[in-house]
């Protein structure tokens, strides 16, 4: 498959007052077209904010200080390719490198956002309907000129983040915009979706408004739909309807899934490939196969320890004993980011470990695995 998005060496700061916070380090993946990949980590290893740093939204006083973010975009790379020659590469763009009112004009149609909480991702003041029909309307403006939306500052799918203070408490929206509204509520396994869509965000279950915020993510019809923590505030029962559901639309649309969790279950059920992150690295990365079957980095094997069945969906991640690292600048060890709780670690791990790639498709950040493998294999090197 081709790939749709080719994450590269990105790194995410946050600068507070209390000193730069490294959240995401260095962080390389791809995602092909039509796959699920997951990204999976304890809460604070950097995996929501990979995502935001994704789709743009990492605000002061963080900000991506490195690394390219190549989309796969034929009409863009064209745009582009006279006037930002280092922004292309074949039918890649470097998202980062495009001007700032074309990245937002990503999210909807490119990139769109599912999260945790979908109450907080409505207005409560509109109807479903309606901000579902929103989106729609940005859209269809958006196909019929494409320049014409490359200034807006919406950002549908993303409501949780920017609504509040950019969309008007009362929208206004056409029958064609509803009538597609309605049709989204349908697909996404809505009953009555006409009648529901006239009801507003607090008349809806948790799991009625998840669905329904899935609905308007689909509504820019994305090449890649970011979930994050889709299902963990929602009862089991409705965990596995809302991942079938994303499963099933993955298959009807053809779309891509980048998943972020901290549930090995949510991985094991969804995922073609995997990366693991920890301290803001991703530290192993491959099939979900090679990761489930033969992880080779300490903290994967420990993290997969708990699990007696990589199909039981109630699988977590397991508590290792010790602390996830500060992850201060000033406080980062020059070592393995994991050797103060590696069963494994020894003197060669008091460095900055590099990332080895072992046969192409499965890469870990682990001296382990410059031992069981060439170190020629080492795909990339660590600075200082
Ligand atoms: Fe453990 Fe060393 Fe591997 Fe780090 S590099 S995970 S400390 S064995
Ligand atoms: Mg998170």
């Amino acid at each position: 498959a081709d790939t749709i998005l080719s994450v590269r060496d990105l790194s995410t700061r946050f600068f507070t007052e209390e000193g730069q916070v490294n959240a995401v380090e260095s962080v390389s993946f791809d995602v092909e077209d039509g796959e699920i990949f997951g990204i999976v980590g304890e809460s604070g290893s950097g995996k929501s904010v990979t995502a935001l740093s994704v789709i743009d939204l990492i605000e002061s006083p963080g900000r991506v200080t490195q690394g390219e973010i190549w989309y796969r975009n034929a009409d863009l790379a064209e745009e582009f390719r006279g006037s930002k020659p280092d922004a292309v590469d074949g039918d890649l763009v470097d998202i980062r490198r495009l001007p700032e009112g074309v990245r937002r004009s990503l999210r909807g149609p490119s990139f769109s956002m599912v999260f945790q909480d979908p109450m907080s991702s409505f207005n409560p003041s509109i109807t479903v309907g309606e901000q579902i029909a929103e989106a729609v309307e940005v859209q269809r403006r958006a196909r019929s000129n494409p320049r014409s939306t490359r200034s807006r500052t919406q950002g549908y799918g993303l409501a949780s983040l920017i609504r509040d203070s950019l969309l008007p408490s009362k929208s206004y929206v056409d029958d064609e915009s509803m009538d597609r509204a309605v049709e989204l509520l349908d697909q996404v396994g809505i009953p009555d979706p006409e009648d529901r869509a006239e009801e507003y965000p607090h008349q809806f279950s948790g799991g009625m408004l998840q669905r329904a915020m899935i609905a308007q993510a689909l509504a820019g019809e994305p090449d890649v739909l970011i979930a994050d923590e889709p299902t963990t505030a929602l009862d089991v029962t409705i965990q596995a309807q809302i991942l079938n559901l994303l499963r099933d639309l993955q298959e009807q649309e053809g779309m891509s899934i980048l998943m972020i969790t901290h549930d090995l279950g949510v991985i094991a059920r969804m995922c073609d490939r995997v990366g693991v992150m920890y301290a803001g690295e991703v530290v192993e990365r491959g099939p979900l196969a090679d990761i489930f079957e033969n992880p080779v980095h300490p903290y994967t094997q420990g993290m997969l320890g708990s699990i007696p069945d990589v199909d039981d969906p109630s699988g977590r991640l397991e508590p290792i004993s010790g602390n996830v690292p500060s992850l201060l600048d000033s406080e980062m060890p020059d070592a393995c980011y994991f050797a103060d709780r590696c069963p494994k670690a020894m003197t060669d791990c008091l460095t900055r470990i590099p990332e080895y790639e072992l046969d192409g498709r499965h890469s870990v950040r682990c001296v382990l695995a410059e031992q069981e493998f060439d170190p020629s294999d080492a795909v990339d090197s660590v600075d200082g």
